[in-house]
C-alpha cells in the first residue's frame, strides 16, 4: 500500500492507517480552505503537511501531523498584510465515536484525543489545526512600516490632537 491509495484530504479508515503505519503527505492551496479565508489578506501559496500514522506504547493509534507554510494574516489594527509562519506539530489520538476517552489519555497534555468513526477528513482537520494555530489577535509589531514610498508616515501633532478631542 502506498501513499497514492489515499485520496488527497479522505482517509477510509484512520485506525487501519495507524496500525499500518502508514503515510500521507503533500501540498494543499491556501484557497482551498474556506473558513480560514476571511482571516487573510491574500490567499495565494500552498501549506505542506504530512500525517503519520503509528502505534504508542499501549498499542493505542497515534497520528503525528506536521503543517508548515506561510499565510498573510490580517493586522487587528491596520488590516493590513502580516506575514505569518505556520508551524504545527500535533500527536492526534483518534477515538471511535461514542467510545469514552480513557481518563489517562485526557490527562496527557501531549495528546489531543479526535473523536472519529474511521472516516477521517484530511483536509478539514488541516483547517481545524491551522484555525487552533493562530494568534487570536495578530498585529504588527509596528504598523506602517511596510507603506510602499517614503516609508513611515508621520502622524501630525494636530491630527493626534485632533483625534483627542473627538474622544472627549
Ligand atoms: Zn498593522
Amino acid at each position: 500500500m502506498s501513499n497514492q491509495d489515499a485520496k488527497l484530504g479522505h482517509i477510509p479508515d484512520v485506525f487501519k492507517f495507524a496500525y499500518e503505519q502508514r503515510r500521507l503527505s503533500g501540498e494543499v492551496k491556501v484557497a482551498a480552505f474556506e473558513r480560514l479565508a476571511d482571516l487573510l489578506t491574500d490567499q495565494s501559496g500552498v501549506i505542506r503537511y504530512k500525517l503519520e500514522g503509528d502505534v504508542d506504547a499501549m498499542r493505542k493509534p497515534r497520528l503525528t501531523l506536521t503543517i508548515d507554510g506561510s499565510l498573510m494574516l490580517r493586522c487587528q489594527r491596520c488590516l493590513g498584510g502580516l506575514g505569518w509562519d505556520l508551524s504545527v506539530r500535533n500527536a492526534l489520538q483518534p477515538v471511535r465515536s461514542g467510545q469514552e476517552i480513557p481518563e489517562e489519555e485526557l490527562e496527557d497534555d501531549e495528546v489531543d484525543a479526535i473523536e472519529i468513526d474511521g472516516d477521517l477528513d484530511v483536509l478539514s482537520l488541516l483547517e481545524d489545526e491551522i484555525l487552533l494555530a493562530l494568534p487570536l489577535a495578530p498585529r504588527h509589531d509596528e504598523c506602517g512600516t511596510l507603506r510602499p514610498e517614503g516609508g513611515a508616515v508621520k502622524e501630525s501633532p494636530f491630527s493626534v490632537l485632533s483625534g483627542l478631542r473627538a474622544k472627549n
